[in-house]
């Protein structure tokens, strides 16, 4: 998996949901001309092309220069004094920053918006976080233009080819492909997947946690697990991982929890080669307390912690009491920045798709967040973190691959 040591991203419904804000100034523009007000809706299908563009296509077909340029005057007027009364970053979006941070990664932001309204802005959220901060300035292009890409590069002293360009709408596609970056689409924002897709999107982001697999550099995660007395391993790839995994188990009896990481190693049928081996997907009874455990975690946090969430809890308690050794074996794609992240991440994108891949009728099935339902077909009964292996086994490891696994 390609790692980058830059990331360029969008302001606007990529860092900062600021709908409110946008929509309560361009109202105030429009009613200083006697004009009906626009929904946070109409603001958000008309917003990323610059304030500008936000204004006209608000006001009624052809009102003119003059009238956009005294609405242009009363929307700065307004959102200089209300910038951030109802903005809020995207949640999990301070988190990733600081662990960027934290690894040494450079962020820059690149904006439609005016140049000091973005700066304000990210000073005000994100203090210490962003190393640079472009807004749109007089004389140099908006973007899909790549100038500005360009330039924020030159100041970073990073490459094109080891920066990824992070952002929510078409535009932000367009100018990644224009100044050569692969690009990152987050489905958080004001535009839809299908418009990031079309736009050229070079992968889907649903959560702000599933960014860190294109900076983290994994074989440096070693100390946070070990600090907290759990083994740690990086491979690579699936197979080296699978053939760690068959020594591992080599004349042991060996017990799978429910895990769509370890099904799509293919584990079981390259143990069963070599040795006993229990999958209740397989129709085997659970394993309870074999003597090598394997399962999956829902999240790793970069912090250290392993957090899973389960239905049956079989798979919870067989991960912490039981057996001689625990291996909870995960693709890079289940790092989050903290244990908050962790959380967010089990409950946003692991069991929402759980519940879709089951066909259950809960509220995350539909839209894929978590709703801390009550529905009786809720499949998280428990939500279980290990902020260190358990007393009751001998020895629990982490196996990361450097790989997409499950989900
Ligand atoms: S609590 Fe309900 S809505 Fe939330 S992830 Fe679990 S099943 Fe889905």
């Amino acid at each position: 998996m390609k790692r980058y040591s830059a990331a360029i991203f969008d302001l606007d419904g990529t860092l900062l949901d600021t709908l409110g804000d946008l929509c309560g100034a361009v109202n105030t523009a429009l009613a200083a001309q006697g004009l009906p007000p626009i929904t946070e809706e109409q603001t958000r299908e008309r917003v990323g092309n610059g304030i500008r563009n936000l204004i006209l296509r608000s006001l009624p077909e052809g009102a003119g220069d003059a009238a956009a340029d005294q609405c242009l005057a009363v929307f700065r007027a307004h959102y200089e004094q209300h910038l951030h009364d109802r903005t809020r970053p995207y949640e999990g979006i301070p988190a990733l920053l600081r662990a960027l941070r934290e690894q040494g990664i450079k962020v820059a932001v690149l904006s439609n918006k005016y140049d000091p309204a973005s700066k304000r802005l990210i000073a005000h959220f994100f203090p210490g976080l962003v190393s640079l901060t472009l807004g749109e300035r007089p004389g140099v292009p908006r973007k899909p233009d790549p100038t500005a890409v360009l330039e924020a590069l030159e100041a970073l002293g990073e490459q094109a080819s080891d920066t990824l360009y992070i952002g929510d709408s078409g535009v932000d596609m367009q100018t990644a492909k224009n100044a050569g970056l692969d690009s990152a689409g987050v489905t958080w924002g004001f535009r839809s997947r299908e418009v990031l897709v079309k736009n050229g999107a070079g992968v889907l982001i649903d959560h702000p946690s599933q960014l860190l697999r294109y900076f983290v550099q994994p074989e440096t995660l070693a100390d946070a697990f070990t600090g907290r007395g759990f083994g740690f391993s990086y491979f690579q790839t699936a197979k080296e991982a699978v053939d760690y995994l068959k020594g591992v188990c080599r004349g042991k009896q060996a017990g799978f929890g429910g895990s769509m990481t370890l099904e799509g190693l293919g584990l079981y049928d390259a143990l069963r080669e070599g040795g006993e081996v229990q999958w209740h997907w397989r129709g085997d009874a659970p394993s309870t307390a074999p003597e090598v455990f394997l399962t999956s975690a829902n999240a790793l946090a970069l912090t250290g912690e392993v957090v899973n969430i389960d239905g049956n809890c079989n798979r919870a308690a067989a991960s912490m009491y039981g057996s001689e050794a625990v291996y909870f074996v995960c693709g890079v794609n289940k790092l989050a920045p903290n244990l908050t992240s962790a959380v967010s991440r089990a409950r946003n994108i692991a069991a929402p798709r759980n519940a879709q891949r089951l066909g259950k009728h809960t509220p995350c099935a539909a839209d894929g967040k978590c709703h801390d339902c009550r529905s009786p077909e809720r499949i998280c009964r428990a939500l279980v973190v290990l902020l260190a292996p358990s007393n009751g086994v001998k020895h629990t490891e982490i196996v990361l691959v450097g790989e997409e696994l499950g989900y």
